[in-house]
Parts: structure tokens; C-alpha cells; sequence
């Protein structure tokens, strides 16, 4: 398969992987952060750590949507679904993410009108066939999914369909890069840049990364051979004495993104002045919100919603996680209490999540026997 087979080349990743044992310094130790959740995906699918020398050490960043999102979000999406009429839609990661009353699934079980859906569209296409019922949408994402609620939120407007709003829980990578280089425990050395959010923002917003704190960011792909490629392009800045934003996903990412995905945001969404991330805080202007132009599609606006605060578990270390200071299997509920089948934290819930990843793969590894 065109842009798969080439980059899964067994023979290319080999002599990728002797490039990154050539670049690496045996003297230095380097943190190099994925920004991205399909990064980790990929990391733990493909086994590349283990063609990487020890001293290079992968952490793993905040770009899974589902697992940064705070419990109390899906207490309030799920509070609104209890209303008379009222129909939640969700992605099905969502649906198994754990609130304080549960999961969507649960409140399904019972008896909350809780249902799937693939796409915005397919909500909105939901309430276009009920109209004596309130769909709401619960988007999630970073900008690779905002424009298409975006543009879902423009159809409802220009189709006139009045019971349909979105609850938006939307973020933004960027400020989540920028409280990350700003933690004083956090010590990296360059990042493996998100490669589906940069479809759409393109790679010159991640310039402060390069200018401002003088670490390498390389946009890349989610094949093994890009990841790998990505981190021979870091090792190579690093050694020049170089920080720049580089691209290595050229065949997906414009440099400048995509222009019409970003008006459709920028004709919808604004900035929220700030938005709790699980594991990270608050992050001021992190997320987006729908603009007063369209209140009557915002969920928030049409509805009281609680703004419910939870915190995870006192046992979950989910926080630890997503800021990269301990490793999925240290957590103490890894693989006992928390499982993909019984998850206790979102990071066991979504395929991009560290902690799914590292059970799906690491796991049934060490089960086939192989290191
Ligand atoms: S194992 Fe579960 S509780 Fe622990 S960090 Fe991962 S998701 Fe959170």
C-alpha cells in the first residue's frame, strides 16, 4: 500500500535505527518527547523502543484527547442526558470513559438516551430525524476534529435545525507545548511533533519551541519509518547545536496548514480564557468554545451545566503519566484494578492512551515470549 509498505520497510527502519545509534551520543542521555497519542500508538505497537539505544528515552506527551479531559466534563455531558427528551451522542472512546457516575455506557445500561456516532454529521443527521428530541454532540479533539464539528455547527445554522447544540471540549496543542517547556520538572531535549494536528495548523505555530526555548520539534508521521526518521532529524539538530522546526510528514502537512480548516474554526470557536486538563491543571486559552454567533447550537449556553470538578482516584496516577515522570506500569493500578476491560483512568481507555497502548502490546509480548 502507496505511503504504508515503504514506510514499514524492514531494511530502511534497520538502517534508520544504526543512523540513530550513529547520531546518539553514548556520553549523553536524551528525553525526547511525542507530542501525539498515535505517536505513542505507534511506539508501543512497533516495538521501536527497542531499536533504540538506552540512552534514548521516549516520554510520552499530552496529545491524547480523550485521555487529557476531565472527569467532570463527562459528569456534566451525562447530567444534561438525563433531561426529558434529550439524546447524548458521542465518540465511541467517550463512551467509555469513566465520570463519578460512570460511564456513558453505564448511564446507557440505565436507561439514558446514550448513543454512538462516527461523525458530528451523523448527530446532526440524529436530530434532523427527531425533532421532538435535543441531540447533543460531545466533540472532542485537538484541532484534527474541531473543523469538522466546526462545519457540522455552519450546516445546523444554515439548515435551521434548532435541536441540535454541541458540547465542545475542544483543546488546542500549543498551550499545552508551552506549559509543558514552561514545568520546572520537566527536562527535554527536543519533541517528535504532532502529526495530524499539523494537517491542519500547519508546522509555524510550534516556531516558539525552536526560538523561544531552543529545543528541535520535528512534525512526523505515524509509521514506524517516520517515527524513527524523526528522531534521526532531532539527533541531527541536537548535534549541529541546531533548534528549528522541521517537517518530516511533508506528504500529509502543509507547512501552513490547511486555510479552509481554520476559517471554518475561526468562524465557530474562540478561545475559552482557560480549561482544566486532567494531569496538567488549568491551561489558560487551551480550548476552544462556540462563539455567541452560534449560541444556539452551544450546549453550555443552552443549558445549566454544572461545571462538575472530580478528582481521579487517589490511587491513579494518571497525572504522573500524562506529564511523563513515571511510566504506564508504574502506576500502581496498572493491569490489576486498571485494565482496558475496567478502566479506572481515560489513559486505559482510548487506543492513543499510553497506558492501552503499553497493555495491548507490551503485554501480549512478554506473553509471546519476545523482549
Ligand atoms: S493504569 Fe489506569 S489509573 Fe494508572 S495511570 Fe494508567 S489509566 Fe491512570
Amino acid at each position: 500500500m502507496r505511503y504504508v509498505d515503504e514506510f514499514r520497510d524492514p531494511s530502511l527502519i534497520r538502517q534508520a535505527a544504526a543512523e540513530v545509534r550513529r547520531l546518539a551520543h553514548p556520553d549523553r542521555h536524551y528525553r525526547i518527547m511525542e507530542v501525539c497519542g498515535g505517536h505513542t500508538h505507534a511506539i508501543y505497537r512497533f516495538a521501536l523502543e527497542e531499536l533504540l539505544p538506552s540512552n534514548i528515552e521516549l516520554i510520552h506527551g499530552p496529545g491524547c484527547p480523550v485521555c487529557v479531559l476531565p472527569m467532570g466534563r463527562i459528569d456534566d455531558a451525562l447530567a444534561v442526558a438525563e433531561r426529558e427528551g434529550a439524546i447524548l451522542t458521542a465518540f465511541g472512546d467517550v463512551m467509555r470513559v469513566p465520570g463519578r457516575g460512570g460511564t456513558p455506557l453505564a448511564h446507557r445500561a440505565r436507561g439514558a438516551d446514550v448513543r454512538m456516532v462516527y461523525s458530528p454529521l451523523d448527530a446532526l443527521k440524529l436530530a434532523e430525524s427527531e425533532r421532538d428530541r435535543h441531540v447533543i454532540f460531545f466533540a472532542i479533539g485537538f484541532e484534527t476534529t474541531a473543523p469538522s464539528t466546526a462545519l457540522t455547527v455552519q450546516r445546523a445554522r444554515a439548515r435551521e435545525v434548532g435541536n441540535f447544540s454541541v458540547f465542545a471540549n475542544h483543546v488546542t496543542i500549543i498551550p499545552a507545548i508551552r506549559a509543558i517547556l514552561d514545568s520546572p520538572d520537566m527536562r527535554l531535549d527536543g519533541f517528535i511533533g504532532p502529526g495530524h494536528v499539523s494537517t491542519v495548523i500547519g508546522c509555524r505555530p510550534y516556531g516558539f519551541v525552536a526560538d523561544d526555548h531552543r529545543k528541535p520539534i520535528v512534525v512526523s508521521g505515524f509509521e514506524p519509518l517516520d517515527v524513527l526518521q524523526s528522531i534521526v532529524m532531532i539527533l541531527r539538530q541536537l548535534g549541529d547545536g541546531r533548534s528549528a522546526v522541521e517537517n518530516q510528514y511533508g506528504r500529509a502537512v502543509p507547512w501552513d496548514g490547511n486555510a479552509a480548516a481554520l476559517r471554518a474554526m475561526a468562524d465557530v470557536f474562540e478561545l475559552r480564557p482557560y480549561f482544566e486538563w486532567r494531569g496538567l491543571g488549568f491551561i489558560s486559552q487551551s480550548a476552544l468554545r462556540i462563539r455567541a454567533d452560534y449560541a444556539r447550537w452551544d450546549t453550555e449556553r443552552r443549558f445549566d451545566i454544572a461545571g462538575v470538578r472530580v478528582t481521579d482516584p487517589m490511587a491513579a496516577q494518571c497525572g504522573e503519566v500524562l506529564k511523563g515522570v513515571l511510566k504506564p506500569h508504574q502506576c500502581k493500578l496498572f493491569g490489576t484494578e486498571c485494565t482496558p476491560e475496567r478502566p479506572v483512568g481515560a489513559l486505559m481507555v482510548s487506543s492513543e492512551g499510553a497506558c492501552a497502548a503499553y497493555h495491548t502490546y507490551a503485554i501480549r509480548r512478554t506473553r509471546a515470549g519476545v523482549r
